[in-house]
């Protein structure tokens, strides 16, 4: 399984073909895992990715399965299973 590879941060473009943007504004989106990405954090396939820039991020629903966390330089990726 190809992981998503955030080891020189992420780039929205190098998923392209493989991540389906669903929402979008000013400093974070929210992506649909539809090739069967492994989580960079735990290597099992992730259904939804969220991206931010911003330094901290709430949630008003938690989704039903486990969420795995991971950063790089400029952002905050929360990834929902
Ligand atoms: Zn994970």
């Amino acid at each position: 399984m190809e992981r998503l590879d955030v080891s020189d941060g992420f780039d929205v473009h190098d998923y392209r073909a493989k991540l389906k943007l669903l929402t979008q504004d000013a400093d974070s989106m929210q992506l649909a895992n539809r090739e069967g990405l492994g989580c960079p954090a735990c290597g099992r396939e992730f259904e939804k990715l969220f991206v931010t820039e911003d330094d901290s991020v709430s949630f008003d629903a938690a989704p039903n399965g486990p969420i795995c966390v991971t950063r790089t330089a400029e952002e905050l990726l929360v990834l929902a299973h």
